[in-house]
């Protein structure tokens, strides 16, 4: 390997590592600390000229490949074991033209930098909800956030990225360029190559908006939940609802007899009159008094930092997820029954409801596979810091997830949370003619299969 290592290091302006070096130690040390795969070689890329010779050094040597964005995701595909992984964290510049209202960042930018950056001119697109994510493996997934339901999910407001293919070519995509393949990075995944530069249309948003956080005990889950479907169906664009299943915090707003506690909120974030906001707030109240509650003002970044400190990096993590047309009873009794049986703390179940803008996209506009009159997004995501602990919890998510998705369409889910991204559960998340569709073009820019650690599209056989 060390012959390799050096032949690699010669070809790259970037540094390699091996096993044993800090900076390999940093770069595998993934989000999910319940994965711990070793590659042989770790290229850390600063450029698009780099990512085409990685490339090619894998094809040269028969090395698998994997590429790490943020390092977040929960199937922890950024590793491979004993393969060449791609790290794109030094590519992490972000240039925000506030006249043009666009963004350009680096394939290994976080949604911190991101958004900061965009915050100084008070503009965003829709990002994700912990700020340590990246911004690669979560657009080309989709993209879901505070944000979805005003602007639609980040891979629509996507316009260009520059993106190296298996073959070493160094592309621009765009609605004008190169269009299938755009169409196909905008919810494929990386399954077309790896993308050094995205292009993100941007809104005015902030720099202060509106939180409603409403807290209620365990026993009125099934109340809580009955009266968010319900108002699901009544809000604007301006207005996004969270649900979630969770442990009270040792906040400040928790009252001290409730921190620690199991409970359930309905989180709703104001992007417009606070007046307006206030109203569905107290609506809320009005209907099912809250055992407590976080009603303020916040900036938009404090927003997208507020749940950070609850997915902490290097936690094991697994995750199940199903979408839902409907909190219907039957899906209610499910969750009031199942999510009570979580052991960790850590552990919890948020519920991303859809609508919108969202909802207005056009089914094949991109390829992202939720369909968009689904309106919500249930997770069960399964955290723990005790590694004794952690088969308990992959238990409980897969026993709640069972019964749960008899209420679902099918057992697609958004491919950014699926752990175990078997062919027919990757197929099922895009539906027939969207698979078809991306798998043939993964034929024409990808026929080997190169970019395969990933909710995976097999190239179509011609
Ligand atoms: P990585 O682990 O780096 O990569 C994920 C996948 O993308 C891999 O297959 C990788 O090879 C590929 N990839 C990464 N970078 C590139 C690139 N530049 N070019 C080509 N392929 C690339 N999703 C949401 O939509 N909204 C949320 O609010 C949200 N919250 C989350 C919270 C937690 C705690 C976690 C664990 C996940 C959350 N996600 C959310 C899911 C998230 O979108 C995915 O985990 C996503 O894959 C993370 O992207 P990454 O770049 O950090 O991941």
């Amino acid at each position: 390997m060390g012959q390799r290592f050096d032949q690699l290091e010669n070809a790259l302006s970037g540094r390699v590592s091996r096993p044993g070096d800090a900076r390999y130690a940093e770069a595998v040390a993934i989000w999910n600390g319940a994965i711990a795969r070793k590659p042989a070689l770790v290229a850390h890329c600063r450029d698009a000229e780099d990512v085409r010779r990685a490339i090619g050094f894998a094809r040269e040597h028969s090395m698998e490949l994997s590429v790490r964005g943020g390092g977040h995701n929960f199937a922890g595909h950024a590793l491979t074991e004993g393969g060449l992984m791609i790290d794109l964290s030094e590519q992490r510049n972000v240039t925000v033209d506030p006249a043009q209202r666009r963004a350009r960042c680096g394939g290994g930018t976080r949604w911190a930098e991101l958004d900061a950056a965009c915050q100084q001119h008070g503009l965003a697109v829709t990002g994700g909800m912990i700020s340590h994510t990246g911004v690669a493996g979560l657009t080309l997934g989709g993209g879901l956030g505070w944000l979805h339901t005003k602007l639609g999910l980040t891979c629509d407001n996507l316009v260009s990225v520059q993106i190296v293919t298996a073959d070493g070519r160094i592309l621009r995509a765009s609605e004008r360029e190169h269009s299938e393949l755009f169409w196909a990075v905008r919810g494929g995944g990386g399954n077309f190559g790896v993308v050094t530069e995205f292009e993100f249309q941007l809104a005015p948003i902030g720099p202060i908006v509106q939180l409603g956080a409403l807290f209620y005990e365990l026993e009125r889950g099934r109340d809580m939940l009955r009266l968010a479907n319900q108002l699901t169906r009544e809000l604007d664009d301006d207005t996004s609802m969270f649900l979630c299943g969770m442990d009270a915090p040792p906040a400040p707003f928790v009252p001290a007899p409730q921190q620690g506690r199991s409970c359930y909120a309905i989180v709703m974030v104001g992007l417009g009159s606070p007046e307006l906001h206030a109203r569905l707030v107290q609506k809320v109240r009005s209907a099912l008094a809250p055992l407590f509650e976080l009603v303020t003002p916040i900036p938009y970044t404090a927003l997208q930092t507020m749940f950070d400190a609850s997915a902490p990096w290097g936690v094991r993590a697994y995750e199940k997820a199903a979408y839902l047309d409907e909190l219907s009873d039957a899906a209610i009794e499910v969750i009031v029954r199942h999510f009570p049986r979580k052991r960790s703390p850590l552990s919890f179940m948020p519920v991303m409801v859809l609508g919108g803008q969202y909802a207005r996209v056009r089914e094949d506009a991109v390829a992202f596979g939720g369909r968009r009159n689904t309106r919500f997004v249930v997770n069960i995501t399964g955290m723990t810091q005790d590694p004794s602990a952690f088969e308990g919890e992959v238990a409980w998510a897969r026993a709640f997830w069972s019964e749960l998705v008899v209420h679902a369409e099918n057992t697609g889910s958004y491919v950014n949370y699926i752990v175990e991204a078997d062919v027919e559960r990757v197929r099922a998340s895009y539906g027939e003619a969207k698979y078809a569709r991306l798998a043939a073009i993964k034929a024409e820019y990808d026929p080997h299969n190169m970019f395969h650690l990933n909710a995976n599209i097999r190239p179509r056989v011609a």
